[in-house]
């Protein structure tokens, strides 16, 4: 699948910090969600990127396979990245909440305030450059704001030391088809675009400071 995660590449006590995380949200039972999970899906993808996602929660595909994006609109997402000259392979991908809310809901406040401490130690642990925030979930959760992503898309943010960058999620791409100009799907042509620049640049930063710049 090329998902695999690539653990080797962490520090041997980030290393170890990870697996116990790992282990600690494979068996959590902290809320309600706990009760109707088929898979707990801790998230996916290089654990040595620049490059995170965040997205709601596990849906039917993903509980079903322990994994993250990896439904119809999991498939959009590697085609949007793959648009941007971003694979998959490359990028770490998890959720909000680690287990799939019952037919799909948006997860409760307190299940997000109980789950969202994994989250908080997947980022600092994993410490990306970039945190891009798909769909309205983990755009307000981690931005602690009420204002919608059609406001807060394709504009940066600052969480922690990491940007952050919301975009559409996938799945509200799959209901709107349209590719006119302004429409979510022309949006995130413009988002991608945008977020390849960051990334590029936080790449030129680095070579720069491991002394490999032009
Ligand atoms: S959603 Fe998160 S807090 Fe709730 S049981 Fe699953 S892993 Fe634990």
């Amino acid at each position: 699948m090329g998902y695999e995660i690539m653990e080797d590449n962490l520090t041997e006590k980030r290393a170890a910090a990870w697996a116990e995380l790992k282990a600690r949200v494979q068996a959590c039972a902290r809320c309600g969600l706990a009760a109707t999970r088929t898979n707990v899906v801790f998230g996916q993808g290089s654990v040595n990127t620049p490059l995170m996602f965040v997205g709601e929660g596990p849906g039917e595909d993903e509980d079903k396979q322990g994994l993250a994006f990896v439904g119809r609109a999991g498939q959009l997402l590697t085609k949007i990245l793959s648009a941007g000259g971003i694979s998959r392979s490359e990028v770490f991908i998890a959720n909000v909440v680690k287990c799939r809310p019952p037919n799909n809901r948006v997860p409760e406040a307190e299940e997000m305030m109980l789950c969202g401490d994994f989250l908080e130690a997947q980022l600092l642990l994993l410490r990306p450059k970039i945190l891009v925030c798909l769909g309205n979930t983990p755009t307000k959760w981690i931005l602690k704001t009420t204002a919608g992503i059609t406001t807060l898309r394709g504009r940066w943010f600052e969480w922690r030391g990491i940007d952050v960058f919301p975009m559409y999620h996938p799945s509200y791409l799959l209901r709107d088809d349209s590719r006119r100009k302004g429409s979510p799907k022309d949006q995130t042509w413009q988002d991608i675009q945008s977020l390849k620049e960051r990334l590029e640049q936080h790449r030129r930063e680095e070579g720069a400071a491991n002394g490999c710049g032009a």
